[in-house]
């Protein structure tokens, strides 16, 4: 079976199910490229919980986890089946890991049916969601994605959901076009660690990153890309897949994490 990559995807505002653009066609291209999967498992930034927990219903309900989005938002159903089997796989690696893990039945977020209905339109790939612990920081979520590491090789892709950028407080809802300034600096910021595989600088990046606390004045929406990068392993291969800025502040970034460049091919 072809090892899948690790996925990060900045998933936006909710209005995005409405008009997907041109995120919606880099995700849709990026799908196309990947191999299959026979289930996604997806790190989302709006599922937090205290202690690591894995979504193990059977047939997952959409949830509308928003308020004040137009009316057609509330209709949008993605009635991808469940992974129970993939769940219970998840915990017995992340147990394996020494993490103590729940199972809960868990609806799919917008986090998660945002991208996906662009990933996976037909909605017929399992899909298995996977709880943040936003108090427990990068690191933990790095080791969450070790541990997962395997999964890549059993045909399931691990997409870590979030946004590379996140201040709510000064979304724009008109989109002018321009970018904070602040934005750009942190989007370069991470994409050079990223590719020089930085991880004691990414790792830390709240002290190091330019105006980190500005960008995240809570970390949960960049913790998902720390699950994909630790999936990905020591020594992965980062490539932006998609950049650009909405609502001013929101960074669209896309990353795909790869195993690092065969020495045999230099
Ligand atoms: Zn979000």
């Amino acid at each position: 079976m072809t090892r899948l990559p690790a996925v990060f995807v900045s998933h936006g505002s909710p209005l995005l199910a409405l008009g997907a653009g041109a995120t919606g066609a880099a995700w849709r291209e990026l799908a196309a490229a990947l191999p299959r999967p026979r289930a996604v498992v997806v790190a989302s930034a709006h599922w937090l919980s205290s202690a690591p927990a894995v979504g193990t219903a059977e047939q997952p309900q959409t949830i509308h986890d928003f308020g004040g989005f137009p009316e057609p938002l509330f209709r949008i159903r993605y009635p991808a089946p469940g992974a129970p089997a993939v769940a219970r796989r998840v915990a017995g690696l992340l147990a394996e890991a020494g993490f103590g893990v729940q199972g809960v039945e868990r609806g799919l977020d917008h986090g998660v049916w945002v991208p996906l209905r662009e990933f996976y339109p037909q909605a017929d790939i399992p899909v298995v969601p996977l709880a943040l612990q936003p108090r427990l920081g990068p690191a933990h979520h790095y080791r969450l994605g070790q541990a997962l590491a395997a999964l890549r090789d059993e045909g399931v892709l691990l997409l870590g959901s979030g946004s590379l950028t996140h201040n709510l407080h000064e979304v724009r809802w008109e989109e002018t076009g321009e970018v904070a300034p602040y934005v750009a600096e942190f989007q370069q910021w991470f994409e050079q660690r990223l590719r020089v595989g930085d991880m004691e600088a990414l790792l830390d990046y709240r002290r190091r990153a330019p105006q980190a606390a500005r960008a995240h004045p809570t970390e949960e929406h960049l913790l998902p890309l720390f699950v994909a990068l630790g999936a990905a392993g020591e020594g992965a291969r980062a490539e932006r897949r998609f950049g650009g800025v909405t609502h001013e502040v929101l960074a669209m970034d896309v990353y795909q994490f790869t195993e690092p460049a065969d020495v045999a091919a230099v």
